[in-house]
């Protein structure tokens, strides 16, 4: 299989080319064409199978297809449990979105100055990623306006659950339009996961690589 049957912008397609991806994973290739048609995912995906840019990929096509709407305000927002994994998304994002003109990546995440990140919150910021507990502190503190996400992603929802965010994923998600698309990642899907999803997700389709 090749990503050029997915429905990808070819945008996209060329800086995966300039990658040297060849062939999609099975999680992307399950779970992209799925994104595109609007649909909520609920994706079980272990680290290192190419969960990142399943969501991202479909993600930056909306961007890719709408720059009118530049300027509106964070489009994407993904949320991971830590700040190592939300730098290494912010970094994929960069790879894959390469071809999308002045594209804006914003990370904010605990354990790391305010001043960096309150000066990238100043300016347009089309994707932010970020970690649950200082997204609070800057939403509490009005440098970020969530009115605008159409994609949402929670990454690795169970350990973000691990890590008591349960409130803080509440009241952010409850700032984002419910009629967003949520894609939601976790390597299981028990209990509390499971009830997270049920809150957040309409309609999802479930996707078990
Ligand atoms: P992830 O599971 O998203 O952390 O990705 C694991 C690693 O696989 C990262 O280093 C990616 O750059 C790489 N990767 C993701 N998708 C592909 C692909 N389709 N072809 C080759 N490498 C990939």
């Amino acid at each position: 299989m090749s990503f050029d049957t997915l429905g990808l912008s070819p945008i996209l397609l060329s800086a995966l080319k300039k990658s040297g991806y060849t062939e999609p994973t099975s999680v992307q290739s399950a779970s992209i064409p799925q994104a595109l048609e609007g649909h909520d995912l609920i994706v079980s995906a272990q680290t290192g199978s190419g969960k990142t840019a399943a969501f991202m990929l479909p993600s930056l096509n909306r961007i890719a297809n709408m720059p009118a709407n530049k300027g509106a305000g964070v489009q994407v927002l993904v949320l991971t449990p830590t700040r190592e994994l939300a730098q290494q998304v912010a970094e994929a994002t960069k790879t894959y979105g390469q071809g999308i003109q002045d594209l804006r990546i914003a990370t904010v995440v605990g354990g790391m100055p305010y001043g960096a990140q309150i000066k990238m919150l100043s300016r347009r910021v089309d994707v932010l990623v970020a970690t649950p507990g200082r997204l609070i502190d800057h939403l509490n503190a009005k440098r970020v306006n969530l009115s605008q996400v159409h994609t949402l992603i929670l990454d690795e929802a169970d350990r973000m659950l691990d890590m008591g965010f349960i409130e803080d994923i509440e009241s952010i998600v409850a700032k984002t339009p419910a009629n967003r698309q949520t894609l939601m990642f976790s390597a299981t899907f028990e209990g509390s996961v499971a009830r997270l999803a049920a809150d957040m997700l309409n309609e999802p389709k479930r996707i078990d690589i």
